[in-house]
């Protein structure tokens, strides 16, 4: 056990941030410190064909122990940690036979993780977690999923009697940002197919996430004297607000949940002259999503006929649902559940009402269901990681590479 938290712990000690605003991959320099670290431990361990390319995408290859013909399959984690909350100084805190009770992160600024807040502490009590001091998130988010992914390699190469096909890993920067599939050589990663080790609790399994577009909305109104403005001021505020409003009340993030889709207005910035709002369309069904698009545009046409052409509306796509690349090869699904049960952890199976590198992945041709990677509370001061969990993220890991070389052989 003290061999993946000594990992886990040298790689979130590393700070790894990315940032939106910068437009070079890694989008911050520091995540090179992690990519030319994991080059190095890599290739200590015996990984082959270790490489960071030039926008700080780490490879390596496990060469196959079998003479069967066995698919190379792939694992995924990204090595940034999210812009949204602190990420340097992370100094982790070993608590071992968690009493499940409240746990003190920081005395001083009373920042206090509990059960009461956070109940599936509970299903922790005995084990040993690793929290932050309340002033830094974790980065248990993905450097979990690095850890496992290093720590199954490890253990597959001093396990010669575990037969398993060529296994790639790869480990991105970005994901935070979106960014994280974007310059992934999927043509150099050879894979087959892969598994991103990027999910919550122990037990997930995600291969349904939402269809994303993004959308602005650009008012333009026209501002008078207020005091003589009668029947000639424009408020594109106002006009910004009708829009809003114009959309159904109940499809929003706060009233919805499982596959229901929503709109969500994140930012408005506006004056009388020019209101800009933006936001997001998400739905895990495709059609509802061409038609919550086709909503938008309504809106917009029917008030621009009311006022005279004052909004352009623009939407851009983000990314795609990956089941409907995921169902053609669901082998890829029932595997990981077969590993999961041969590991003793249940699968949950849930839509992710988000998006993931794999999803992109999976439209570029490498399908990519999601794998849990153990840790709660992401982007934030009340992470934390089970490290059992993380060790039963490893055996999953390591039972698909055996799985995967069993039922090829037809064993
Ligand atoms: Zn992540």
């Amino acid at each position: 056990m003290q061999k993946i938290i000594d990992r886990f712990i040298s790689y979130v000690t590393i700070d790894t941030q990315s940032d939106p605003k910068s437009t070079s991959t890694p989008s911050t320099a520091k995540q090179w410190i992690l990519a030319n670290r994991l080059v190095e431990e890599l290739r200590d361990i015996g990984m082959q064909d270790v490489s960071v390319d030039e926008n700080g995408y780490v490879m390596a290859t496990l060469p196959s122990n079998t003479d069967h013909e066995v698919p190379v399959i792939g694992f995924i984690a990204h090595m940034d940690t999210s812009p949204d909350f602190n990420g340097t100084n992370v100094r982790p805190r070993v608590i071992e036979k968690y009493d499940g009770k409240d746990i003190v992160l920081n005395e001083e600024e009373n920042i206090v993780l509990s059960p009461r807040y956070f109940e599936d502490l509970v299903q922790y009590k005995g084990q040993t977690l690793i929290v932050t001091d309340g002033t830094s998130l974790l980065g248990a988010d993905d450097k979990a999923g690095i850890a496992e992914i290093v720590t199954a390699m490890e253990y597959l190469i001093g396990h010669p009697e575990i037969k398993h096909g060529k296994i790639r890993v790869g480990f991105t920067p970005d994901e935070e940002i979106g960014r994280g599939a974007g310059k992934f050589n999927v043509e150099k990663f050879g894979a087959e197919w892969a598994y991103t080790m990027d999910g919550s609790q122990i037990g997930e399994l995600e291969y349904e996430n939402f269809n994303a577009a993004g959308v602005t909305i650009r008012i333009k109104g026209k501002s008078v004297h207020p005091g003589y403005a009668k029947g000639k001021m424009v408020n594109s505020m106002l006009i910004a607000n009708k829009f809003a409003n114009m959309l159904p009340p109940k499809e929003i993030p706060q009233r919805t949940e499982g596959t229901e889709g929503f709109f969500h207005f994140h930012s408005i910035k506006g004056d009388v002259e020019n209101t800009v709002l933006e936001g997001i369309v998400r739905d895990h069904d495709f059609d509802k999503f061409e038609a919550r698009k086709e909503l938008l545009q309504k809106i917009a046409n029917e008030l621009n006929f009311r006022y005279g052409n004052v909004i352009t509306l623009e939407m851009e796509d983000q990314y795609y649902n990956m089941r409907e690349k995921i169902e053609p090869v669901f082998h890829i699904v029932e595997i990981a559940e077969q590993a999961m049960k041969a590991a003793g952890v249940p699968p949950i199976i849930k839509p992710i009402r988000g998006g993931t590198d794999g999803s992109q992945l999976s439209y570029m041709g490498l399908p990519c269901p999601n794998i849990f990677a153990g840790g709660h509370n992401f982007h934030g001061k009340y992470e934390y990681v089970p490290v059992q969990s993380m060790q039963k993220a490893t055996e999953v890991i390591v039972q698909i590479a055996r799985l995967t070389a069993e039922q090829q052989a037809g064993l």
